[in-house]
């Protein structure tokens, strides 16, 4: 008995999983060395191999989420659908449509940008362009396109105290005419500014005045 547990510790898995089993129970390093009939020192090796091996683990898990999010992003923009994006790679096809959204999100950035760099400047304002005096400017805008409720809070309190906010709505409705709707912007979610374009729509078909 005693021959054969001394037999299966001399393998250094087997040793490191038990030193595993007796730590998480709640051992200390010496008594779980005591328990195994160990030295101190092998305890010590035993756990920085075990770091080791789980940081090499975390770099691999890493490496291919990176590998596997370059590829639904490639597959994405040569036009495959979520399905075949899915089957292709080997995730689920929820996973292809966050990552499809969060590309949709950085487009919608980009374009809004765009936008912002070729909106005409007052010709007499003397203060620069109005994105200058941005309450977000600075910021980081994941806030902005964040999916939690919480998040988009934060991020419509800053639009609500921005001295730009009717220019900034003004230029997303139009940069979004027909199009997507991502993230805050003038403090209005997308849900609330398609109902604003809705409402401005129907009013322009009545001839409201503008
Ligand atoms: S209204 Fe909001 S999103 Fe627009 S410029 Fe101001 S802080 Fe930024």
């Amino acid at each position: 008995m005693t021959r054969a547990r001394t037999a299966s510790l001399t393998d250094p898995r087997e040793r490191r999983a038990q030193l595993v089993l007796r730590l998480t129970a709640g051992r200390t390093h010496r008594q779980a060395a005591a328990d195994l009939g160990i030295s101190p020192s092998t305890v010590w090796r035993d756990l920085k191999h075990l770091r080791k091996a789980e940081a090499d683990r975390a770099a691999q898990r890493a490496a291919s989420r990176a590998g596997r999010r370059a590829e639904i992003h490639r597959l994405l923009a040569a036009g495959q659908d979520r399905r075949a994006v899915a089957a292709a790679v080997g995730v689920s096809t929820e996973t292809v449509r966050r990552e499809q959204q969060l590309l949709l999100q950085r487009h919608a950035a980009a374009r809004l940008a765009r936008g912002r760099a070729a909106a005409p400047r007052p010709p007499d304002s003397g203060r620069g362009h109005w994105s200058e005096r941005a309450a977000c400017r600075g910021r980081d805008l994941d806030v902005w396109f964040s999916e939690a409720g919480a998040v988009r809070a934060t991020a419509a309190a800053v639009c609500r105290g921005c001295p730009v906010r009717d220019a900034c709505l003004d230029l997303a409705m139009k940069a979004e005419a027909g199009g997507h709707r991502y993230g805050i912007y003038g403090g209005l979610t997308p849900a609330q500014r398609k109902a604003l374009a809705r409402r401005s729509a129907e009013a322009s078909a009545r001839g409201d005045p503008s």
